[in-house]
């Protein structure tokens, strides 16, 4: 029996999707290479953006073409999507046979060998608030790993801002037994992991019993093999003075951040429940600047949210030239059915969104090809990852998360995959550097 697993959205579903085909092959499974080729086909799926949810729900109805060759294909509706929709996804896709919520990933072998025998759906969604949680773990996979790995270190999210539906598709905040994490964080590194990403949908409000986050990220800089510690996604207000002096001063943790922000208006944010304003980001920046001069800051930002104004937006582009981002992503509002925004009147006119748009990706375009222009003529650290854009080059990332294409000297690309290597910067591109090896 074979598995296909197709993703959507954020690092979190991509780490859950690997975790649906580590149940799956622990069950018996094989990887396919194709929709095609498999017996059991996956669309994990996030719901955060209107657009995902559409690509998700399309997505699902076209790999449901593969019955029409094999009807004894099986076609899952996973994730964030499948929370939300529960069993109406098979009102809106009738090809869908499972569904299945982020939360109950390990009753998926189950479920196919239940439809499989008895015919029908099945649908297994909520939450595992208040048990222990089940983080989905890695497993030892006796094979080498990838350089760059995922960890969760908590799940759910308790923040309630008003345009997200996080909060009622992933279920309430639930920290991780740090001892697991630092069990599974060994193993990870023990075969051949170089660079830790910790997960959580706000990573930084961890906590377990006395440990905080900033603490576990003192923990984890104890792991010798471990070379690079990053986490996403950090809330602005759990940035507390213990996280903000562990940049700077850890071995592992890289010299970047991406600390989403979404607007510069304090009366914006205050009807997103954010929780923070404006003055507030500002000093965790500074903050963090003096710690780590050279640390590279990127965001996310929401242009046009119900009643923003002019002035409200000019406060954004105020914030984000003061902060120096070196990249944002950056959404146009779209209401989302069943968040608390969904009540307000969606009034800021499509052409002043799209308009706030451009002007926002004009901004930082531009400081993203500053911060760009000042690697040129320095020696970095690259984690090579593969093949580079051009014939001869090798790609991979440095640790502030800027893409280096770069010319090996001696070794080939096979051999510098997963390596930790220096190249000198030639020249800025429009999304990324180019060099040589040093
Ligand atoms: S912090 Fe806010 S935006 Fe982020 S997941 Fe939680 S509710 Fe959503």
């Amino acid at each position: 029996m074979k598995l296909f697993v197709r993703t959507f959205g954020c690092q979190m579903n991509v780490h859950d999707s690997e975790r649906i085909e580590e149940i799956m092959v622990r069950a018996g499974y094989e990887l396919a290479l194709s929709p095609a080729e498999a017996d059991v086909l996956v669309v994990n799926s996030c719901t955060v953006r209107e657009k995902a949810w559409h690509k998700a729900i399309s997505e699902a109805g076209r790999l449901g073409i593969q019955k029409r060759r094999r009807k004894e294909v099986l076609v899952v509706v996973a994730g964030c999507v499948a929370e939300q929709e529960k069993e109406r996804v098979w009102k809106l896709v009738p090809v869908v046979d499972l569904v299945v919520g982020p939360d109950r990933y390990k009753e998926l072998p189950a479920m196919v060998e239940e439809v499989r025998r008895e015919g029908g759906r099945a649908a297994r969604h909520g939450f595992d608030a208040g048990q222990p949680g089940d983080f989905l773990s890695t497993h030892a996979s006796g094979k080498r790993r990838a350089a760059s790995a995922f960890l969760t270190v908590m799940k759910g999210c308790s923040e309630q801002c008003s345009y997200c539906i996080v909060p009622s598709v992933r279920g309430p905040r639930r920290s991780r037994p740090s001892v697991d994490i630092l069990g599974e964080a060994a193993l990870l590194v023990s075969e051949g992991a170089r660079e830790l990403t910790l997960l959580g949908q706000t990573v930084n409000s961890y906590r377990d019993g006395e440990l905080t986050f900033g603490r576990l990220l003192r923990e984890m800089d104890q792991l010798t093999l471990l070379q690079r510690l990053r986490f996403t996604s950090p809330h602005p207000r759990f940035m507390t003075q213990e996280v903000i002096d562990c940049f700077g001063a850890l071995r592992t943790l890289c010299e970047s951040l991406h600390l989403p922000v979404q607007s510069g208006s304090d009366a914006v944010l205050a009807r997103m429940k954010r929780r923070y304003t404006a003055e507030h980001y500002r000093q965790v920046a500074q903050g963090l600047r003096r710690g780590c001069e050279d640390i590279s800051l990127t965001t996310d930002i929401i242009v046009g949210y119900p009643g923003e104004t002019d002035a409200d937006f000019h406060e954004t582009l105020r914030l984000i030239e003061e902060v120096g981002f070196a990249g944002a992503f950056s959404f146009k509002y779209s209401t989302r059915p069943g968040t608390p925004a969904a009540a307000l009147e969606d009034d800021v006119p499509e052409q002043v969104k799209a308009e706030r748009l451009a002007k926002v990706h004009e901004v930082i375009e531009r400081l993203s090809a500053s911060a760009r222009a000042l690697e040129i003529g320095r020696t970095v650290e690259v984690l090579v990852e593969g093949k580079g854009r051009n014939a001869g080059q090798v790609t991979g990332r440095t640790r502030k998360n800027q893409i280096v294409n770069f010319v090996p000297k001696q070794r080939t690309v096979e051999e510098l995959i997963g390596q930790l290597v220096w190249a000198k910067v030639r020249q800025a591109l429009p999304h990324s550097l180019e060099g040589e090896e040093a």
